[in-house]
């Protein structure tokens, strides 16, 4: 089943760890769609029992080999040289029936060498937020790390108070990092390095290995996915929280769902992080956190680079300013999609921006009323929700009435521009009202319910009947004040 291309690499790049065992490994839930998808099983389709006891670490496959990965990473600004994957093993590679690589990993599956004080345990909580949210960024397009599995592990996890013990499959294209280049450019190792160079290129954009420039390209395709990321992270309101760059990811997949949350009400310096005090990782500042990221991987690269230290500076700073154009297209991309503007030209900023600050002003909760645009273009005389939701009246009255001239100059019929917004601003989000109340039923009655029932929804961002068989309607007041934790 597994192939470890990553154990190939120099022996600094990972340590060989082994899970620690759990008492009473309890399947809650595995992601059948994924592992057919992968191909996983290929023959029989294995019990419960024994699924609970491979993806909980209690039974390793004859072919893995697990281990942990090193990185090192900025947090909050600040480098610490050695962090490394505390409380996630990689059991391997598994190859998908259309020949793509994925890393299945661990998480909670017990301390590894670079644990330090940590247990290496993941808490039913977390876990759960983690499998929920993912699964429904995956189901709204957005590239994310996976969940296959959750296993409870019977064995309670001490955090402030007790909570059960879980472990979740994770799947991701890669989980190379930012911080796995950071940790050899500190101990300059610049051999481990390119080797590193070498295989995210083989393996995460293999035509690029044959370019001309293969390492300048490559960083321009990794900058290209993160813009494109976080681009689709702002238009659906979500707040990724700990944007540290051992979390950003070099496949561009959302990487990490710690403090992570979505935006209620629209206001771009909402965070939700407990620990963010000064709006580090707020909404709008994601691209700049972005952007000063891949600026610290560039710096980490920079021995590789062809030429004397002025030509390298000069030239990475060329690539590092390159992400604010591309940034920029895809976000204006996102909001051409949300207002149903198919060709977005100069005067559209205007009117995209105009709506923001409108929104902003109203408090309007963000989600409803880029679903509720829809309802409009189809029908201009429909008084729809966002009447109400605009404190100002007036000057939503006229920012619709020369949306709705923009809209007139589109080639399409407005019908058929209205099924394509509906198709880009969901009905359905993960809430978090809705995440607390999956969370709380979970770890206090370990009733699975609403958390199965959150998550079938969750399949259908598009749909507006789940949002009424759910309650996935805002909560604005509460909302504002909903606080996260880097969960562990
Ligand atoms: P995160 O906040 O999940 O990005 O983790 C930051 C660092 O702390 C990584 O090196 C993690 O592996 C490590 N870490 C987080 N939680 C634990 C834990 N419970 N036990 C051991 N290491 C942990
Ligand atoms: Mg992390």
């Amino acid at each position: 089943m597994f192939d470890n291309s990553y154990a190939r690499l120099p022996n600094a790049c990972y340590r060989d760890v082994m899970p620690t065992p759990v008492p009473q490994p309890e399947l809650v839930v595995f992601n059948w769609p994924l592992a057919e998808r992968l191909g996983i099983f290929r023959e029989a389709q294995p019990a419960d029992d024994d699924l609970a006891d491979v993806f909980s670490g209690n039974r390793i496959p004859a072919d893995a080999q697990p281990l942990a990965m090193a990185y090192a990473g900025h947090q909050f600004g600040h480098f610490v040289p050695a962090l490394g994957d505390g409380r996630a093993i990689l059991l391997g590679e598994v190859i998908s029936r259309c020949m793509r690589r994925y890393d299945l990993q661990l998480k909670g599956a017990g301390p590894t060498p670079f644990s330090r004080r940590g247990d290496g345990r993941y808490a039913l909580g977390p876990a759960l937020r983690e499998y929920l949210v993912s699964e429904a960024m995956h189901a709204l397009g957005i590239p994310t790390t996976r969940a296959l599995s959750l296993t409870l592990t019977g064995e309670p996890v001490r955090r402030h108070i007790q909570h059960p013990g879980a472990v979740l499959c994770r799947l991701a294209e890669s989980h190379l990092r930012v911080g796995t280049f950071q940790y050899f450019a500190a101990r300059n190792d610049l051999r481990t390095l390119q080797a590193l160079v070498d295989y995210s290129i083989a393996r995460l954009c293999p035509e690029i290995a044959f370019s001309d420039a293969p390492l300048l390209n490559f960083i321009r395709h990794v900058q290209t996915r993160q813009a494109s990321l976080v681009a689709h992270w702002m238009g659906i309101g979500f707040i990724h929280g700990v944007m540290n760059t051992d979390n950003t990811s070099l496949s561009g997949e959302t990487l990490d769902y710690g403090p992570c949350a979505f935006m209620d009400t629209f206001d771009p310096d909402t965070v939700f992080s407990s620990i963010d005090t000064i709006g580090r990782y707020s909404w709008h500042q994601q691209p700049v956190a972005a952007q000063w990221n891949l600026a610290r991987w560039v710096e980490a690269l920079l021995p590789l680079f062809d030429g004397n230290e002025q030509q390298r500076i000069s030239q990475a700073n060329v690539l590092i300013a390159e992400f604010s154009s591309t940034f920029t297209h895809n976000w204006h991309r996102q909001l051409a999609g949300k207002l149903g503007i198919a060709d977005y030209h100069h005067g559209d900023e205007k009117l995209a921006q105009e709506l923001l600050d409108l929104m902003a002003a109203s408090e309007a909760d963000f989600t409803d009323t880029f679903r509720s645009l829809a309802d409009i273009a189809e029908n201009a005389a429909c008084s729809a929700l966002p009447d109400e939701l605009f404190a100002n009246n007036g000057a939503w009255q006229h920012w619709r009435t020369r949306w709705l001239a923009r809209l007139g100059q589109e080639v399409l019929p407005l019908p058929v521009i209205a099924e394509r917004m509906r198709a880009v601003n969901p009905a359905i989000i993960p809430r978090n009202h809705v995440v607390e109340s999956v969370i709380a039923a979970a770890e206090q009655d370990l009733n699975f319910m609403p958390f199965y029932q959150a998550l079938k929804d969750l399949r259908h961002p598009w749909d507006a009947e789940a949002e009424r068989r759910f309650d996935f309607s805002s909560v604005s007041a509460a909302g504002r004040d909903y606080r996260t934790f880097c969960g562990t």
